[in-house]
């Protein structure tokens, strides 16, 4: 198909995160950019209810903020004015929740807490405010005609079929993409789709009544808090009315095992007690049996391109679990990794000749660049649930991180903990997952041979001066627990 000196249309399925970001950069491009959405216009008052959001509030990091940034119209910024940093996780540890608190990284990083709804209004705003943008809500893709360019849409309200072309299809129409099952047709699409056995429920901390009458945080609203109970856990985040959104993750048969409001109390009696305090019975109970029990879907693709016709990106390309606070980070990120190829391959908003190839080359080199990198995300995400549900309390865990952390300040070009790497860099995840198995072994390393001059040290010495090794070895240990002492409060 010719397409003239004709300015390229692009239609984006979904005005989810990833997409409504896609279009802004789109249409700074200079193309035009149609997006179609399933749901109601969410901005509107009489939608608002009838909208179900996956959570309440999610993790916004360096990624996600750098992508917002690379927009050139200060999404940053709008995004983080009411985002809520929190600096590091504070462990609700035993049932009666002694509390600890574990910073995420050494120099006071911190990850944000922000609305989810919110944070989607606005990028829909924005993107709608820019002249080359249109929105069409309320109408679903069926399955698109990738050669031929054709959407095939089913209007949600009187079912009416709609028929729409543009040059270039993106989807990011998330986990259960119609895009991608239209892609399938056209590539040999390798795809896996899996469950784990975790569901999740989103319950709620209320704000408390200060001694001054105002609204104030339960809990420190500087931290993500985590109640790790090893097989299962919960999480809460601040919002910025002084409430917590915490989520329940555990596997579905546990759910399945509390019927009744009995069942629900002394289960959280048994794990979560300082959390029904926090909470209130009242309202533990009504948003426990009310609000529905979600699953976690994992999705991997490979190529998440056709042509110069068709790509996927977000969660249609890469649903993963939600345990490193990355998928939209990790969404956002893919937009600004598309955009920069765009321009790598000096793609024009408009198409000169049926000979230019720069589009299709640009997604050629998406698919190969990305997929190292979105393989290792959703590998760690995965791993990260783990360490959050039980590693954290584990003193071979503690130890390595202390370990890690001083290096860090020692050597911070040299030794850089996963945690910084993944939420406070832009660093290509694969190369953080690789980087992070090196520096286990070198720490691995650093430790077998710390442990040897100790034990050299005390057979030299015991060889010397056999009575004074008991001394020795006591002496050593108290130097030790100094050092590891003087390390900790030096990183908090
Ligand atoms: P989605 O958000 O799924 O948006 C897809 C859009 O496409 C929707 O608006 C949908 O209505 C629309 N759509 C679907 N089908 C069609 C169709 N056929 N036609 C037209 N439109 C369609 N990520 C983080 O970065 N940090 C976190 O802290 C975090 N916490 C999470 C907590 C939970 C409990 C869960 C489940 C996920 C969490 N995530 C988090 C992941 C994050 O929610 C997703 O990665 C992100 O929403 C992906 O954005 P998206 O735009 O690709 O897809």
């Amino acid at each position: 198909m010719t397409t003239g000196s004709k300015t390229r249309s692009v239609a984006i399925v979904g005005a989810g995160p990833v997409g409504s970001l896609m279009a802004v950069y789109f249409a700074n491009r200079g193309w035009n950019v149609h997006v179609y959405e399933t749901r109601p216009d969410m901005r509107l008052p009489e939608n608002k209810a009838k909208i179900q959001n996956r959570s309440i509030n999610l993790a916004l990091s360096v990624r996600g903020l750098t992508a917002l940034k690379g927009t050139g119209l200060a999404l940053d910024e709008l995004v983080m004015k009411s985002g809520l940093p929190m600096r590091g996780r504070m462990l609700h540890i035993g049932s009666e929740g002694q509390l600890v608190s574990q910073d995420y990284g050494v120099h006071s990083e911190c990850i944000n807490s922000v609305d989810r709804a919110k944070l989607n209004e606005d990028l829909i705003s924005a993107a709608e405010e820019l002249n080359n943008v249109q929105f069409s809500f309320d109408v679903a893709l069926k399955r698109a005609d990738l050669d031929k360019g054709t959407l095939e849409l089913e209007n949600k309200t009187t079912k009416e079929t709609i028929k729409a072309h543009a040059d270039l299809i993106v989807g990011c129409d998330g986990a259960y993409s119609a895009v991608r099952n239209s892609l399938m047709r056209y590539v040999r699409l390798d795809f896996e789709q899996g469950y784990i056995p975790h569901g999740y429920c989103e319950l709620s901390i209320p704000a408390k009544i200060g001694a001054n009458g105002e609204a104030e945080f339960a809990m420190d609203p500087e931290h993500l808090h985590i109640w790790p109970r090893h097989k299962f856990m919960m999480i809460a985040l601040p919002n910025p009315d002084k409430s917590f959104t915490v989520t329940l993750f555990m596997p579905f048969a546990n759910f399945e095992m509390i019927h009744n409001k009995d069942d629900l109390l002394k289960f959280f009696e048994e794990y979560f007690t300082d959390a029904i305090q926090l909470m209130g019975k009242d309202l533990l109970i009504k948003e426990y049996f009310k609000n529905p029990k979600g699953s976690l879907v994992m999705v991997r693709a490979n190529p998440y391109h056709y042509k110069d016709r068709c790509i996927i990106l977000g969660d249609a390309a890469h649903s993963m679990v939600p345990f490193y606070g990355q998928g939209m980070n990790c969404g956002f990120e893919d937009v600004r990794i598309l955009d920069s190829l765009l321009s790598e391959f000096n793609v024009k908003s408009t198409r000169e000749s049926d000979s230019d190839r720069s589009l299709e080359q640009a997604l050629d080199a998406y698919t190969a660049r990305r997929a190292k990198d979105l393989k290792a995300i959703c590998e760690l995400a995965l791993y990260n649930y783990t360490e959050m549900r039980h590693s954290v309390t584990s003193p071979v865990y503690l130890m390595r991180k202390t370990v890690e952390s001083w290096l860090h300040l020692l050597m911070p070009t040299k030794v850089i903990p996963l945690y910084t790497m993944v939420s406070f860099s832009n660093r290509p995840y694969s190369e953080a997952y690789a980087r992070h198995h090196s520096q286990g072994f070198w720490l691995g390393v650093t430790g077998a041979a710390v442990g040897l001059g100790i034990a050299a040290g005390l057979v030299l010495a015991g060889w010397r001066q056999r009575r004074q090794l008991r001394e020795m070895s006591d002496l050593l240990k108290a130097a030790f627990l100094t050092a590891a002492n003087s390390v900790q409060k030096l990183i908090q």
